[in-house]
C-alpha cells in the first residue's frame, strides 16, 4: 500500500533513533539492534538499539546518580514547574512530527495520533502545576515534641509501557515522576519505541538535567525484566497485560520495590432501552473500535437491554460496516491496522474461537486482505454471545465486539461484574437513578455515563480486581510517586 508523504524531520529521526542514557544518545552496549515494523505495510521501518541488562544498569546508575546529587529534586519547585511545562509545550510544538512517528510505528490513524500527542503534552502541563503543591504536614503531639513530615521522592522510578498509546503512556509515567522529584528509566514496548525515545530528547531540550530521564529500548524479557528486577530501582509503574503484570510483581520481590499495575480489561458497555440511541451507538462504536480496539478500557462487551436489542444491533452493524479502514497516514482514515503480526494472529484466532463457541459473526470477521500486507482486521461484531464464552471473558485487544442481551438493570450489573477484570464500564440511559445505581454497582475503576473513553490528567485512572492496583493521573499519582518521612524533634 502506498503511504502518504513523511515530514523531513520524521525521515531524519527514523534514520537512526538511539537510546537516551545519562543525557547522551547511545547504542546498546552489545551493539545489537532490532527491527521496528510499520504495521500498515508489514515492512521494516527502522532499527533501534536492543537494550539489555547492561544498558538497564547504565540507565539505572545514571538515574541513581541524578537522584543522589539532587540535580532535579533539589531545584526550586517553580523551576521544575517551568521545565515540565516546557516539555508539554515542546510536545505541542512538534505535534505533526510526533503524530506521524506514532502513526508509522503503531498503525494508528494520524488524525487520532495528533489528538493523542496533544493529550500527552497536556499531562505534562497538568503535572507542571504540582511541584509547588507537594509538601508535608506538622503533626499534633504534646508540647514536648515537634513532629513534621517530609514528602520525598521515591527515587529511581522504572516505567514499563505498552504499544497501544506509546507517548501518552510515557507521559503518564514521566510527568508525575518528575513532578515529585524522581528520576526515571523508561522502557517503551519493543513494537513502538520511537516517540518515547523522542520524548527523552525533548526532556533534555526542555531543561531536564542529564540522567533524570533515561529511555532504554528493548524487549520485555530482556530490558523489561532487567528493569523490573533491578535491585537499585525503587518503583515500577507498569501498564500492559495482566499476564506480564504478574511477572513484574514476581520480579520486583527481590528488593520489594513499589509497584503499580495498570492491566487488562473486558469492559462492559451497557445500553438501556431509555438511552439516546444515536449517542449510544456512536459511543459504543468508538468505545470498542478506537485504535483498532487496542485499548485497555475498550468496551468490548456490549450489553443491550432485550427490548431494544434488535434495533440497536441493526444500527451498530450498519455503522460498523461503514467504517473506513486504510492508510493510517491519511487524514480521513478511521481505523488502521493492528500493531503486529502477533496481534493479527491473536485477533483472528479469537474470531475463530468465537465462531467455534457458537457466536455469530454479524459483520467483519476476517483480515482485510485487500489492504495488502499490513495487519488490517475488519471491525467485527459478534451477536448471540453468552458472557461465559471466551470471547466475552478474555481480552482480545483488537476490533472485536461481543453483543450480549440482558433483561434488566440487575442482570446488566451481574453480567458486567462477571469478569476477572474491573478497569472501566460505560452505561447509556436517560434515567438518572438507573445511571447512578449502575455506577455504584459496577466493580471498576472508571464508570462513564452517556459517554465513553474519556480521560483527563486530573482524573484518577486504574483498575479493580485483576485490572491492577494503584491509581495514575490526578493527585493519586502524586501519592504513588512520593513517600513520607516523619521527623520527631524532642523539645525537652
Ligand atoms: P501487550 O500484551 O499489550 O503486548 P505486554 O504486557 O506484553 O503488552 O507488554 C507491555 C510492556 O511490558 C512492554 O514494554 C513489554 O516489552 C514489557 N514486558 C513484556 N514482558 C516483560 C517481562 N517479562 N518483564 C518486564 N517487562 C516485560
Amino acid at each position: 500500500m502506498a503511504q502518504a508523504e513523511l515530514l523531513p524531520e520524521v525521515t531524519k529521526f527514523v534514520d537512526a533513533p538511539k537510546m537516551v542514557i545519562g543525557g547522551k544518545s547511545v547504542d546498546a552496549t552489545s551493539g545489537e539492534m532490532f527491527d521496528v515494523i510499520n504495521p500498515a505495510t508489514g515492512q521494516v521501518l527502522t532499527q533501534v538499539p536492543r537494550g539489555g541488562a547492561l544498558d538497564v544498569d547504565a540507565a539505572v546508575n545514571a538515574a541513581r546518580e541524578a537522584h543522589q546529587d539532587r540535580r532535579w529534586a533539589g531545584l526550586r519547585p517553580g523551576k521544575r514547574t517551568e521545565v515540565l511545562y516546557k516539555i508539554g509545550e515542546l510536545i505541542k510544538r512538534n505535534i505533526s512530527e510526533l503524530a506521524q512517528l506514532e502513526s508509522l510505528d503503531s498503525g494508528k490513524p494520524v488524525s487520532i495520533a495528533s489528538g493523542e500527542m496533544w493529550a500527552a503534552g497536556d499531562v505534562f502541563r497538568y503535572y507542571a502545576g504540582w511541584p509547588t503543591k507537594v509538601f508535608g504536614e506538622t503533626n499534633p503531639t504534646d508540647d514536648n515534641m515537634f513532629v513534621y513530615s517530609l514528602r520525598e521522592p521515591v527515587g529511581v522510578c522504572g516505567g514499563i509501557i505498552p504499544w497501544n498509546f506509546p507517548l501518552i503512556m510515557a507521559a503518564w509515567k514521566v510527568g508525575p515522576a518528575l513532578a515529585c522529584g524522581n528520576t526515571v528509566v523508561l522502557k517503551p514496548a519493543e513494537q513502538t519505541p520511537l516517540t518515547a525515545i523522542r520524548l527523552g530528547e525533548l526532556c533534555l531540550e526542555a531543561g531536564v538535567p542529564e540522567g533524570v530521564v533515561n529511555v532504554v529500548s528493548g524487549f520485555g524479557h530482556e530490558a523489561g525484566q532487567a528493569l523490573a528486577q533491578h535491585g537499585d530501582v525503587d518503583k515500577i509503574a507498569f501498564t500492559g497485560s495482566t499476564e506480564v503484570g504478574r511477572k513484574i510483581l514476581h520480579a520486583s520481590e527481590g528488593n520489594l520495590k513499589r509497584v503499580t499495575l495498570e492491566l487488562g480489561g473486558k469492559s462492559p458497555n451497557i445500553v438501556f432501552s431509555d438511552a439516546n440511541m444515536k449517542r449510544a451507538i456512536k459511543g459504543s462504536m468508538n468505545g470498542v473500535f478506537l485504535n483498532s480496539g487496542q485499548v485497555c478500557t475498550a468496551g468490548t462487551r456490549i450489553l443491550v437491554e432485550r427490548s431494544v436489542h434488535d434495533d440497536f444491533v441493526t444500527s451498530l452493524l450498519d455503522s460498523t460496516a461503514a467504517m473506513k479502514l486504510g492508510d493510517p497516514l491519511k487524514e480521513d482514515t478511521q481505523m488502521g491496522p493492528v500493531v503486529s503480526q502477533e496481534q493479527l494472529e491473536r485477533v483472528t484466532g479469537y474470531i475463530e474461537i468465537g465462531r467455534s463457541e457458537g457466536a455469530e459473526v454479524a459483520v467483519g470477521g476476517a483480515r482485510a486482505t485487500e489492504l495488502g500486507d499490513g495487519y488490517f482486521v475488519q471491525p467485527t461484531v459478534f451477536t448471540g454471545v453468552r458472557n461465559d464464552m471466551r470471547i466475552a471473558q478474555e481480552e482480545i485487544f483488537g476490533p472485536v465486539a461481543a453483543v450480549i442481551e440482558v433483561a434488566d438493570v440487575d442482570e446488566a450489573i451481574a453480567v458486567a461484574n462477571d469478569t476477572i477484570y474491573g478497569l472501566a464500564a460505560a452505561v447509556w440511559t436517560s434515567d438518572v437513578t438507573k445511571a447512578h445505581k449502575v455506577a455504584r454497582g459496577i466493580k471498576a475503576g472508571t464508570v462513564w455515563v452517556n459517554t465513553a473513553g474519556n480521560v483527563e490528567p486530573s482524573v484518577s485512572f486504574g483498575g479493580y480486581k485483576q485490572s491492577g492496583f494503584g491509581r495514575e493521573l490526578g493527585k493519586h499519582s502524586i501519592d504513588t510517586y512520593t513517600q513520607t518521612k516523619s521527623v520527631w524533634v524532642n523539645l525537652r
